[in-house]
């Protein structure tokens, strides 16, 4: 999937239950769920950091990207280096790969705590305070990122094996990522993307008019059941293979302006 789809993605699925924390009032938690946030957004990219080209991640993040290729090699060399493939008894070869240690919940654990622990150096250095604060905060947002990064690699061709590289458990579906057939776009990415948003959209909508309160917190458990079924339902679209999905470039192209023009 390509970078910029990651981060609406990504984002879109993570700010419907920052929504109540952000409108709760309190300063703190507003500082805690943008601090969540900015790491969500890098998170959404960082896995990419493998893919050999320069992703979204070297042009929005650089100093992550510098982070995430010593630490790749690192992790390919430790596991070379002590023969940790023989050792525990591991089904593949740790690599230099796409898609590979990096693109595993081992490997975003990994990363997610090692850039944390950076900025948690940096934030004792520069702010002496509130660092254990901005550690968790980095650390959790980093994973979530990265999670739902893996999620919607799963729903591409190539998909994700969730074990590498103990074993085999393979999630994929069948969106190709620069498109299946020459002219036409998947919209199945942008379908996601628009569906997810409309959950904040309509949770504003629903504080403004009074529907919602989203100062309770009871409203939590309702959002992410939305969730969840939006992401099953993400999931099962995403192993279909319609005709519908295929819509031609310049269709899209002209209803996007159509659009525009009715926005003005
Ligand atoms: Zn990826």
């Amino acid at each position: 999937m390509l970078g910029k789809q990651h981060v609406s993605i990504t984002l879109a699925t993570v700010f419907p239950l920052l929504v109540p924390m952000l409108f709760n009032g309190d300063g703190n938690y507003q500082l805690y769920s943008i601090s969540i946030l900015i790491a969500v957004l890098i998170g959404s990219l960082t896995p990419d950091a493998d893919c050999g080209g320069k992703s979204k991640l070297y042009y929005d993040f650089r100093f992550v990207y510098e982070i995430m290729i010593p630490l790749q090699k690192s992790v390919v060399w430790i596991f070379d280096r002590f023969n940790l493939k023989h050792k525990l008894n591991l089904e593949y070869e740790v690599g230099n790969e796409h898609r590979g240690i990096m693109h595993a919940p081992i490997g975003i654990l990994i990363s997610s705590l090692l850039i944390a622990l950076i900025v948690f150096i940096l934030a004792i250095i520069i702010l002496k305070e509130s660092a254990v604060v901005i550690f968790v905060t980095v650390f959790v947002g980093l994973l979530i990122g990265q999670f739902f990064h893996l999620m919607e690699d799963s729903c591409t061709v190539a998909g994700i094996n969730w074990k590498f590289p103990f074993g085999t458990k393979e999630l994929k579906g069948k969106i190709y990522t620069f498109g299946k057939f020459k002219g036409k776009k998947d919209i199945r990415p942008a379908i996601s993307e628009y569906s997810l948003w409309s959950i904040t959209f309509f949770l504003l909508v629903g504080d403004a008019f009074d529907y919602i309160d989203l100062t309770q917190l009871s409203v939590y458990p309702l959002i992410l059941l939305v969730l969840v079924l939006m992401w099953i339902l993400i999931i099962s679209i995403a192993k279909t293979d319609f005709q519908f999905w295929y819509q031609d470039i310049e269709k899209i192209r002209k209803m996007k302006k159509i659009a525009r023009n009715i926005g003005k």
